[in-house]
Protein backbone atom coordinates (compact mmCIF):
# COMPACT_ATOMS: atom_id res chain seq x y z
CA UNK A 1 0.00 0.00 0.00
CA UNK A 2 0.72 3.35 -0.45
CA UNK A 3 2.94 5.82 1.72
CA UNK A 4 1.57 8.92 2.70
CA UNK A 5 2.59 12.05 4.64
CA UNK A 6 1.17 14.54 6.78
CA UNK A 7 2.93 17.85 6.65
CA UNK A 8 3.97 17.55 10.40
CA UNK A 9 5.58 21.21 11.21
CA UNK A 10 2.75 22.72 12.30
CA UNK A 11 -1.30 22.05 11.81
CA UNK A 12 -3.94 19.85 12.91
CA UNK A 13 -1.60 16.30 12.17
CA UNK A 14 -3.28 13.59 13.89
CA UNK A 15 -6.25 14.00 12.43
CA UNK A 16 -4.96 13.39 9.34
CA UNK A 17 -3.07 10.42 9.82
CA UNK A 18 -6.30 8.84 11.93
CA UNK A 19 -8.38 9.06 8.91
CA UNK A 20 -5.49 7.76 5.86
CA UNK A 21 -5.16 4.81 8.53
CA UNK A 22 -8.52 4.10 8.66
CA UNK A 23 -8.36 3.63 4.83
CA UNK A 24 -5.55 1.26 4.67
CA UNK A 25 -2.69 3.46 3.58
CA UNK A 26 0.68 3.59 5.73
CA UNK A 27 0.51 7.29 6.89
CA UNK A 28 3.58 8.44 8.54
CA UNK A 29 4.48 12.31 10.20
CA UNK A 30 6.55 14.53 7.90
CA UNK A 31 9.42 16.58 9.73
CA UNK A 32 12.41 15.88 7.64
CA UNK A 33 13.58 16.05 4.33
CA UNK A 34 14.42 11.91 4.38
CA UNK A 35 10.57 11.28 5.53
CA UNK A 36 9.00 13.54 2.57
CA UNK A 37 11.18 10.63 0.40
CA UNK A 38 9.60 7.67 1.95
CA UNK A 39 5.92 9.55 0.63
CA UNK A 40 3.71 8.72 -2.62
CA UNK A 41 1.72 11.36 -1.26
CA UNK A 42 1.15 14.65 0.92
CA UNK A 43 -1.35 16.06 3.02
CA UNK A 44 -0.70 19.61 4.27
CA UNK A 45 -3.42 19.93 7.08
CA UNK A 46 -5.12 23.09 8.51
CA UNK A 47 -3.25 25.52 11.05
CA UNK A 48 -1.80 28.68 10.35
CA UNK A 49 -0.44 28.78 7.06
CA UNK A 50 2.27 31.82 7.54
CA UNK A 51 3.66 29.75 10.10
CA UNK A 52 3.78 26.75 8.25
CA UNK A 53 5.37 28.00 4.97
CA UNK A 54 8.27 29.96 7.92
CA UNK A 55 8.63 26.47 9.72
CA UNK A 56 9.17 24.36 6.24
CA UNK A 57 11.76 26.68 5.26
CA UNK A 58 13.35 26.82 8.75
CA UNK A 59 13.80 22.69 8.40
CA UNK A 60 14.97 23.00 4.85
CA UNK A 61 11.35 21.58 3.58
CA UNK A 62 9.70 24.14 1.09
CA UNK A 63 13.00 23.71 -1.42
CA UNK A 64 12.20 19.23 -1.43
CA UNK A 65 8.55 19.79 -1.31
CA UNK A 66 8.19 22.53 -4.48
CA UNK A 67 10.34 19.87 -6.18
CA UNK A 68 8.11 17.06 -5.59
CA UNK A 69 5.07 18.98 -6.16
CA UNK A 70 6.54 19.97 -9.68
CA UNK A 71 7.10 16.30 -10.32
CA UNK A 72 4.20 15.12 -9.83
CA UNK A 73 3.47 14.23 -6.19
CA UNK A 74 0.11 13.98 -5.42
CA UNK A 75 -0.62 16.36 -2.70
CA UNK A 76 -3.99 17.49 -0.54
CA UNK A 77 -4.71 20.65 1.10
CA UNK A 78 -6.61 21.86 3.28
CA UNK A 79 -7.67 25.39 4.95
CA UNK A 80 -4.08 26.50 5.32
CA UNK A 81 -2.88 23.33 3.05
CA UNK A 82 -5.16 24.69 0.37
CA UNK A 83 -3.06 28.42 0.82
CA UNK A 84 0.33 26.47 0.72
CA UNK A 85 -0.94 24.94 -2.71
CA UNK A 86 -2.07 28.22 -4.20
CA UNK A 87 0.05 29.92 -7.33
CA UNK A 88 -1.63 32.93 -5.56
CA UNK A 89 -3.11 34.64 -2.62
CA UNK A 90 -5.71 37.25 -1.73
CA UNK A 91 -5.26 39.25 1.53
CA UNK A 92 -2.01 37.08 1.98
CA UNK A 93 0.00 38.23 5.41
CA UNK A 94 3.26 40.68 3.53
CA UNK A 95 5.99 38.53 1.65
CA UNK A 96 3.88 35.67 2.11
CA UNK A 97 5.30 32.32 0.71
CA UNK A 98 3.51 29.23 -0.99
CA UNK A 99 4.45 26.10 -2.39
CA UNK A 100 2.12 26.57 -5.18
CA UNK A 101 1.27 24.23 -7.72
CA UNK A 102 -2.83 24.76 -8.36
CA UNK A 103 -3.59 27.38 -10.76
CA UNK A 104 -5.80 29.10 -8.57
CA UNK A 105 -5.94 32.56 -6.86
CA UNK A 106 -7.41 31.68 -2.76
CA UNK A 107 -8.72 34.54 -0.48
CA UNK A 108 -7.38 33.60 3.25
CA UNK A 109 -9.86 34.21 5.92
CA UNK A 110 -12.02 34.78 3.09
CA UNK A 111 -15.64 34.25 5.06
CA UNK A 112 -14.93 37.15 7.45
CA UNK A 113 -15.74 37.46 11.14
CA UNK A 114 -19.41 36.82 12.02
CA UNK A 115 -19.03 33.44 9.81
CA UNK A 116 -15.31 32.82 10.35
CA UNK A 117 -16.50 29.34 11.79
CA UNK A 118 -19.57 27.15 11.06
CA UNK A 119 -20.31 24.01 9.17
CA UNK A 120 -22.83 22.94 6.96
CA UNK A 121 -23.46 20.02 4.22
CA UNK A 122 -22.42 20.35 0.42
CA UNK A 123 -22.69 18.38 -2.49
CA UNK A 124 -19.27 16.60 -3.47
CA UNK A 125 -18.13 16.38 -6.90
CA UNK A 126 -18.37 12.05 -7.33
CA UNK A 127 -20.44 11.37 -4.14
CA UNK A 128 -23.87 10.06 -3.54
CA UNK A 129 -24.20 11.87 -0.24
CA UNK A 130 -23.36 14.94 0.99
CA UNK A 131 -20.16 15.84 3.11
CA UNK A 132 -20.44 17.77 6.56
CA UNK A 133 -17.79 20.10 5.94
CA UNK A 134 -16.91 22.30 8.88
CA UNK A 135 -14.85 25.56 8.51
CA UNK A 136 -12.34 27.02 11.00
CA UNK A 137 -11.43 30.97 9.69
CA UNK A 138 -11.75 28.95 6.22
CA UNK A 139 -10.12 30.16 2.99
CA UNK A 140 -11.99 30.07 -0.32
CA UNK A 141 -11.34 29.87 -4.20
CA UNK A 142 -11.65 33.48 -5.75
CA UNK A 143 -10.37 32.55 -9.20
CA UNK A 144 -9.32 28.65 -11.00
CA UNK A 145 -7.49 28.62 -14.38
CA UNK A 146 -8.60 26.41 -17.12
CA UNK A 147 -6.76 23.08 -15.63
CA UNK A 148 -8.72 23.24 -12.30
CA UNK A 149 -12.05 21.35 -11.91
CA UNK A 150 -14.66 22.48 -8.91
CA UNK A 151 -15.18 19.94 -6.64
CA UNK A 152 -18.12 21.78 -4.36
CA UNK A 153 -18.86 25.10 -3.74
CA UNK A 154 -20.58 26.70 -1.04
CA UNK A 155 -24.59 25.57 -1.75
CA UNK A 156 -26.81 28.84 0.83
CA UNK A 157 -25.91 31.86 2.39
CA UNK A 158 -23.83 34.85 2.09
CA UNK A 159 -20.67 32.96 0.42
CA UNK A 160 -23.42 30.97 -1.44
CA UNK A 161 -21.44 29.71 -4.77
CA UNK A 162 -17.97 30.29 -3.23
CA UNK A 163 -15.54 27.31 -4.80
CA UNK A 164 -14.26 25.25 -1.65
CA UNK A 165 -13.01 22.51 -3.27
CA UNK A 166 -10.87 21.87 -6.35
CA UNK A 167 -8.46 19.28 -7.97
CA UNK A 168 -5.96 19.79 -10.68
CA UNK A 169 -4.39 16.88 -11.67
CA UNK A 170 -2.38 15.31 -8.79
CA UNK A 171 -2.96 18.15 -6.49
CA UNK A 172 -6.31 18.80 -4.35
CA UNK A 173 -8.22 21.20 -2.03
CA UNK A 174 -10.45 21.90 0.22
CA UNK A 175 -11.31 25.08 2.29
CA UNK A 176 -12.89 23.08 4.98
CA UNK A 177 -11.69 20.24 7.25
CA UNK A 178 -12.26 16.60 6.06
CA UNK A 179 -10.64 15.13 8.67
CA UNK A 180 -13.13 16.38 11.38
CA UNK A 181 -15.45 13.21 11.65
CA UNK A 182 -15.56 9.38 10.81
CA UNK A 183 -16.65 10.17 7.23
CA UNK A 184 -13.66 9.96 5.17
CA UNK A 185 -15.29 9.75 2.02
CA UNK A 186 -12.76 12.97 0.62
CA UNK A 187 -9.48 11.46 2.24
CA UNK A 188 -10.27 8.19 0.15
CA UNK A 189 -10.44 10.22 -3.35
CA UNK A 190 -7.19 11.35 -2.23
CA UNK A 191 -5.58 8.63 -1.77
CA UNK A 192 -7.25 6.80 -4.60
CA UNK A 193 -4.87 9.65 -6.46
CA UNK A 194 -2.51 8.24 -5.16
CA UNK A 195 -2.58 4.97 -6.17
CA UNK A 196 -3.31 6.33 -9.64
CA UNK A 197 -0.45 7.99 -9.56
CA UNK A 198 2.10 5.45 -8.24
N1 LIG B 1 -6.68 31.21 8.57
C1 LIG B 1 -5.64 30.22 8.53
C2 LIG B 1 -4.48 30.67 7.65
O1 LIG B 1 -4.54 31.69 7.05
C3 LIG B 1 -6.16 28.90 8.05
C4 LIG B 1 -7.12 28.33 9.03
C5 LIG B 1 -7.16 26.85 9.10
O2 LIG B 1 -6.30 26.15 8.54
N2 LIG B 1 -8.09 26.32 9.85
O3 LIG B 1 -3.49 30.00 7.57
Amino acid sequence: SPTIGVFALQGDVREHLVALRSLGVDAIAVRRPVELDACDGLVLPGGESTTMAKLARTFELLEPLRERIRQGMPAFGTCAGMILLADRLEDGAPGQETLGGLDITVRRNAFGRQVDSFEGDLDFDGFDAPVHAVFIRAPWVEAVGPGVETLATVPSGPAVGRIVAVRQGQLMATSFHPEVGTDHRVHGTFVDLVRQAR
